[in-house]
């Protein structure tokens, strides 16, 4: 079961950052973090999520926690991805504004204070724009280019960039439920449970250490990602609408099929049975059939789905600070 921290009064930022092999870069991060909200002069909580690290990193980030109490610590007893950290931190935290970025130095601690201001303003989501990313060009820049397009066309939220530091108002990020590797559509999600979202462009930074956790074959998985999202999170289009829309279309397509073939019978003289369309007629219908009852099955799944959904989708093995 998730443990919820009800009381979120008393912090104001909750800076979450998943941690997956980053021992060195995480004291750092940790560094400038502290250098860009200290002088905002508001309660906070950092929260590092160990998301199975093998490396030093959950020796590190114990030292630091030791030292500041506001630094609070999650440790998974394995790799479990970065959607599952993600949803850990949020889970576990209070603030009244939560911040998510990298724990790899490549998103600037900098840009708290901007992404904070909008929310003050009245935004549920800020969303930061790499406008100057420092990646690959091929293998990152342009494939997040075309991926960033697409998202935004199908899910019709306007932002350039879902893969950057984030700011939301804490209530709204904890309504959200992470699954799978879908963190890079928090503020997809967001916005269609009514969140109001804007962007800022950010700083961006090459990786200095440590490798990247990813790899081309990723860009793949967020657009199979993206067609779940669009099927399961988008609480207008219910399954049997799709399929049971396409079923539609498909017995459509067969009665005009089966009504060619009869004009043909009775126009030309052409045997019915030695008439290909008849072949189609009969297919569109099987097919049409099928589509119906996969209709049906996705809202009988996507029901239990959502009554299952109560289990937290990590383990943890230790907490400090909590
Ligand atoms: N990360 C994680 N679990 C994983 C993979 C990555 O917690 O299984 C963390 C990682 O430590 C980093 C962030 O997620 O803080 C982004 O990962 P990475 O920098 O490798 O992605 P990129 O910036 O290359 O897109
Ligand atoms: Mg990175």
């Amino acid at each position: 079961m998730i443990t919820k921290n009800k009381n979120s009064k008393n912090v104001y930022l909750s800076i979450i950052l998943p941690v997956y092999n980053e021992e060195e870069n995480i004291a750092l991060q940790y560094e400038e973090i502290l250098k860009s909200i200290i002088p905002l002069k508001k309660t906070y909580e950092i929260i590092f999520v160990d998301d199975g690290s093998t490396d030093k990193s959950f020796k590190i980030l114990q030292d630091i926690a030791r030292k500041n109490k506001f630094v609070k610590l999650i440790q998974f007893r394995r790799n479990f991805g970065q959607t599952a950290a993600l949803a850990a931190g949020i889970d576990h935290s209070r603030g009244q504004i939560i911040i998510i970025m990298d724990s790899d130095l490549q998103n600037d601690a900098d840009d708290i204070e901007n992404l904070t201001k909008k929310i003050e303003e009245g935004f549920d989501v800020v969303s930061g724009w790499r406008r100057d990313r420092q990646d690959k060009f091929f293998s990152r820049k342009l494939v997040s280019k075309i991926a960033n397009w697409i998202i935004r066309k199908v899910s019709k939220v306007n932002i350039h960039d879902i893969g950057s530091s984030q700011a939301y108002r804490g209530n709204v990020l904890r309504q959200v439920k992470l699954y799978g590797e879908m963190h890079r559509f928090i503020p997809v999600h967001a916005s269609w449970l009514g969140a109001s979202i804007t962007e800022i462009p950010v700083k961006h930074h090459p990786r200095k250490f440590g490798k990247s956790k990813y790899t081309l074959i990723r860009t793949f998985k967020v657009l199979l990602d993206l067609i779940t999202i669009k099927f399961l999170g988008s609480y207008s289009t219910k399954p049997i609408y799709f399929f049971g829309g396409t079923g539609l279309i498909l017995i459509f397509a067969s009665a005009i099929s089966f009504i060619a073939v009869i004009a043909m019978k009775i126009t030309q003289n052409q045997s019915m049975i030695r008439n290909p369309l008849l072949l189609l007629t009969v297919m569109l219908i099987i097919l049409s059939v099928m589509f119906f009852l996969l209709g049906i099955l996705a809202e009988l799944l996507t029901r239990v789905y959502h009554e299952t959904r109560n289990e937290a989708p990590y383990k943890i093995r230790e907490t400090i600070n909590m």
